[in-house]
Order: structure tokens, then sequence, then C-alpha cells
């Protein structure tokens, strides 16, 4: 996604080939896609101007010309407008290709031109070469408002070059000079309108740029959030939720419960950690950590979830069991560490590596978690008195099944 961004960057900086703003590749559908609705609405506006001034003009003919009034009449009422109508409609509702719009849209306006070019042929006024201006105002309005590629314009600009150039040829003045001045009057105009339309071309790319290089800057702080978030609530040593995840994991849990259903809170301590750190070292004691958090992790599932809370304190929370099945499970998480055989001669408990649990009952709703955690830890704390690798479960006491419950 760093890349995506560059890449936008140096589109953004970067000048292409005749100062032209490029898309990169990956980009150009996207780009497409974004701007065909707009390149569709300056086709149809474009034709339904163009129609508007066509027979907006239709007074004109009279000076124009005055020989051929009838004729342009029927141009421009009985021929552009119903057309112009047509292709208006059409360019509005037709789901075809844009390419095949912009063909359409232009051959209507070079159907405009054309006919003028007849209506100069025709015509024994000299007035009538006022039409190749007129052409070619149309032709400028046509390049800058159409949005076309600059292919369409070079082809498009040739054709009416060609059209006017046969007009002079056979209008009223037939004068060899009048032909130069065609060349050089499209090249005056055609040149401001072919700078006008690669303007704007950049200006709708650099839009488009900037568009996607904020979606994309969005996204990228959204996951960076994301991950932070997640980092935040991970402890780093042993990839097991932290006091602050534990906790936000703990209130969704409950609020997922329906008042009154079982919870249970058990806090667990290593026994005899320190002499384990004093004795084998404090990377041994980081692995040992790693190790005791990954056996409960996996013994706490699925029904509860694990966290460490701080040094070698840990806390399971766990739903939906009854006071069997709770000792069950607290013993599971008791044994689990007992069975990785982490030796520990320096323990006065045991040779391996054990914990003590505290179980504090509750229920959702009406069970506070502040002193869930009090009451586990209080429980713990009996275990600990009572010779350590044990479970104690709060409010009952069986000392003689190696799970005591006091009460
Ligand atoms: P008890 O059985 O009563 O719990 O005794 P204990 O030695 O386990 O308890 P104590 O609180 O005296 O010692 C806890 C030790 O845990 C002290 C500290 O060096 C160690 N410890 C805490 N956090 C870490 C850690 O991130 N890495 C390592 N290696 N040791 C840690
Ligand atoms: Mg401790
Ligand atoms: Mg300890």
């Amino acid at each position: 996604m760093q890349e995506d961004a560059t890449e936008l960057d140096r589109a953004l900086e970067g000048k292409g080939r005749l100062d032209r703003v490029t898309i990169p590749a990956g980009r150009r559908s996207a780009f497409a896609a974004m701007t065909l609705a707009p390149r569709r609405r300056a086709l149809s506006m474009s034709v339904l101007i163009g129609t508007s001034f066509y027979v907006a003009f239709a007074p004109g003919d009279a000076f124009a010309v005055p020989d051929q009034r009838h004729l342009a009449l029927i141009f421009r009422l009985a021929i552009m407008l119903p057309i112009g109508m047509a292709v208006f409609y059409w360019l509005r509702h037709a789901r075809c290709s844009l390419i095949r719009q912009q063909l359409v849209a232009c051959g209507f306006h070079l159907l405009a031109v054309s006919l003028l070019a007849l209506l100069i042929t025709r015509s024994d006024s000299i007035n009538a070469l006022g039409f190749v201006f007129a052409n070619y105002a149309v032709l400028m309005a046509m390049v800058i408002s159409m949005a076309l590629p600059l292919r369409l314009v070079l082809g498009l600009a040739t054709i009416v070059v060609l059209i006017q150039g046969m007009a002079i040829a056979y209008g009223p003045l037939r004068l060899p000079v009048l032909e130069l001045h065609n060349v050089m009057i499209a090249i005056v105009i055609m040149g401001p309108a072919m700078f006008a339309n690669r303007t704007l071309e950049n200006e709708r790319r650099r839009h488009f740029l900037l568009v996607e290089r904020e979606q994309l800057r969005q996204r990228q702080l959204a996951e960076q959030r994301d991950m932070l978030g997640r980092l935040a609530a991970l402890d780093p040593l042993t990839d097991l939720a932290n006091r602050r995840g534990f906790h936000a994991g703990l209130a969704s849990d409950l609020d997922r419960l329906a008042p009154g259903a079982m919870v249970a809170m058990a806090m667990i301590d290593i026994d005899h950690f320190k002499a384990y750190n004093d004795h084998y070292g404090h990377a041994a004691g980081d692995e040992a950590l790693r190790r005791v958090a990954q056996a409960l992790a996996d013994a706490a599932r699925p029904a509860g979830r694990a966290g460490r809370m701080g040094g070698e304190e840990f806390a399971v929370f766990v739903t939906g069991l009854s006071g069997n099945e709770l000792a069950l499970y607290a013993e599971r998480l008791r044994a689990s560490v007992q069975r990785l055989m982490l030796v520990h001669h320096h323990s006065t408990t045991a040779s391996v590596m054990t914990i003590s649990v505290g179980v504090a009952l509750g229920a959702a709703g009406t069970s506070e978690t502040k002193v869930l955690l009090g009451a586990a830890d209080a429980a713990l704390y009996r275990a600990k008195a009572a010779g350590r690798n044990r479970v104690v479960i709060e409010g009952l006491d069986r000392p003689d099944t190696g799970v005591s419950r006091t009460g």
C-alpha cells in the first residue's frame, strides 16, 4: 500500500509526455469509471447546445445566404433539430461504450458543419463565407467542452478543415488565398482549443489522483489505528491479551451474556517464580512465561479467555460452567502448566513449575468485574497459603480433592 501511495505521489508531481498528467496503469479503469458520467453529460450537453444554436441562428440566414433561405431553414429545422433531439435523447439513455457515443456526437457536429458548408457552395452571396467562421467556432466549442481524447480531436479538426476547404473551393469566392486563410484560421483556433482541452483533461486526472490518494491515506490510517489498537491490547512477551485487552474482552463478553448467567474469574500466579528467575536467569524466566501463557490459553479455550495481568500473574474469565464443571476446568488449567514439566529445582512445592489458581463465581449483570477480580485474588492468596500448586474456589471448601473451596 505504501508503494501505491508513492506511485500516486509520483503521478501527481511528475509530468508526462507533453505535460500530460499520467494515470498509473493499474488505475486507468478506475479513472475511466469515475469520469464516465461527466464525459457522457458533456457529450449530450454539447449536442443540446449545438442544436439550440443551430435553430437560434436561423434569422441570420437572411443576411448570410439570402438566396438559399429556404434550404437553410430546411437544414436547420427539418434536419438538425430532430436529429439533434434524437441524438441528445440517445446519448442520455443509451448504455453503450463511451467511444461510440463520442463518435456519434462528433458525427452530429460534423453534420452541422457539413450542412453549413453545403450552403456556402450553393449560395452566390459572399456573406456565406461567414459560415466558415461559424464552423470553426463550433469546432472550438466542441473541442473544449466535449472532453474528447486528443486523437479524436485531431481527426475531427482535420475533417473540418477539409470540409471547409471544399466549401471554399466550390463557394461564391473561389480565391486560392482563401484556402490558405482556412488553414491559418484552423491553426489559430485549434491551438488554444487543444490547450484548453488538455488543461481540463489534466485537471480531471489530477482531481482523480488526489481523490485516490486521499482514500488511500484514509485506509492506511484506519489500518494503522487497528494495528495500534491490537498492539495496545496485547502483551508483547506472551502474545496473550494484556490487562487492557483482557478487560476489553471481558466487557464485550459480559455485554453478550444474558443477565444472571454464571460467570467465573480465575486468578493465576506462578509458584516460586522469583527463585526460577534467580537461578535459571531472566531469559529462561521469559521463555517459561511464554510457555505457561500458551498452556493456559490452550487450556482456557473454548469456554474462557486468558490474559496476562502483569509479571507472572494471569487471569482466565469463563462463562457457562456449573460448579463441578468449573472445578474440573480450573484443575485443567493448573494441570496444563504442571504437564509442561519445566524443571524448577528451586521450588519448594514441586520439582517442576506449578501455578496456584484462585477462582471466584458471579453472575452476569450483577457481579462487578472489580469485585470478581478481588474475590479471585483472595482465593488465590488462600491457595498460596494452603501450599501452592492448587485451586481454591471461593465459597466452597473440599481440600481432599486437591481442589480447595473455601467459605
Ligand atoms: P509466589 O509463589 O509467592 O508467587 O512467589 P514468586 O517468587 O512467584 O513471587 P514474587 O512476586 O516474589 O516474584 C515474582 C517474580 O516474577 C519477580 C520477577 O522477577 C518475576 N517477573 C515478573 N515479570 C517478569 C518477566 O516479564 N520476565 C521475567 N523473566 N520475570 C518476571
Ligand atoms: Mg505474583
Ligand atoms: Mg508467583
